[in-house]
C-alpha cells in the first residue's frame, strides 16, 4: 500500500530566512510547497498564487466559514491561512507537503495531524534577525518592531517542536531539513 506524504511545518520568526530555505529545499521532487491566503498587502516582487493569495478580510472571512482552511491566524494585524484542498491532495500523491506558518497555525495543525513534523528555524543571533528584517527593506519602523517583538513571543513555543534548525546558511539549514525529513520518514512507527 502506497504511503501519504508527509506534513512539514516549518515556522520561525521573520528575517528568519525560512522563505529562502524552502525555494530551496523545494527543488527536490518529494516535496511540495502550500501557498497560504493572506489579508496583508503583496510587498513589491510578490506574486499572487506564487507567493501567496492576497484576499480581502470578507473573502478570507468566507473561506473560514466554508471550512476550506486548514488552519488559520492572525498575525501582527493580518489575516493567514492554509488552504486544504491542495495540501490534501499533495499528500495523496505522497508529496511531503512544507508549510511556512507561524506559532499558532502550527500548534492547530499538530492537534488535528500529531504525525506532522514541527521544525522551528532561528537565525544565528537576534542582531542577525534585526538585521535581515532591515535589509529587506520592505517593511516600515512600526512594522519591524512589531515583528521582532512578535519573535520573541514566538521563541517561548520552540520546546513544544520537534526539531530546531539554526539558518547559518541556506544550504546548511536546507540539509538539515531534508535530513528530518529522510529520517522521519523511516521510523518504525510510519511504516
Ligand atoms: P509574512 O507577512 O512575513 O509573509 O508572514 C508573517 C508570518 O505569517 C510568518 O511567520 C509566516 O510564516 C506566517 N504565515 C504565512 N502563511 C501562513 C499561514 O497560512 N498560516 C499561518 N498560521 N501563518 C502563516
Amino acid at each position: 500500500m502506497k504511503r501519504e506524504g508527509m506534513l512539514v511545518i516549518i515556522s520561525g520568526p521573520s528575517g528568519s530566512g525560512k522563505g529562502t530555505v524552502v525555494k530551496e529545499l523545494v527543488k527536490q521532487d518529494c516535496f511540495a510547497l502550500s501557498v497560504s491566503a493572506t489579508t496583508r498587502a503583496p510587498r513589491p516582487g510578490e506574486v499572487e498564487g506564487i507567493h501567496y493569495y492576497f484576499y480581502d478580510k470578507q473573502t478570507f472571512e468566507n473561506m473560514k466559514q466554508q471550512n476550506e482552511l486548514l488552519e488559520w491566524a492572525e498575525f501582527c494585524g493580518n489575516y493567514y491561512g492554509t488552504p486544504k484542498k491542495y495540501v490534501l491532495k499533495q499528500m495523496a500523491e505522497q508529496k511531503n507537503v512544507i508549510l511556512e506558518i507561524e506559532v499558532q497555525g502550527a500548534l492547530q495543525i499538530k492537534k488535528i495531524y500529531p504525525d506532522c513534523i514541527l521544525i522551528f528555524m532561528i537565525p544565528p543571533n537576534a542582531k542577525e534577525l534585526q538585521k535581515r528584517l532591515t535589509e529587506r527593506g520592505t517593511e516600515d519602523k512600526q512594522t519591524i518592531d512589531r515583528r521582532m517583538n512578535r519573535a520573541i513571543e514566538e521563541m517561548e513555543f520552540i520546546p513544544q517542536y520537534d526539531y530546531i534548525v539554526i539558518n547559518d546558511t541556506v544550504k546548511k539549514a536546507a540539509e538539515a531539513i531534508y535530513s528530518i525529513v529522510t529520517a522521519e520518514s523511516m521510523k518504525s512507527s510510519r511504516n
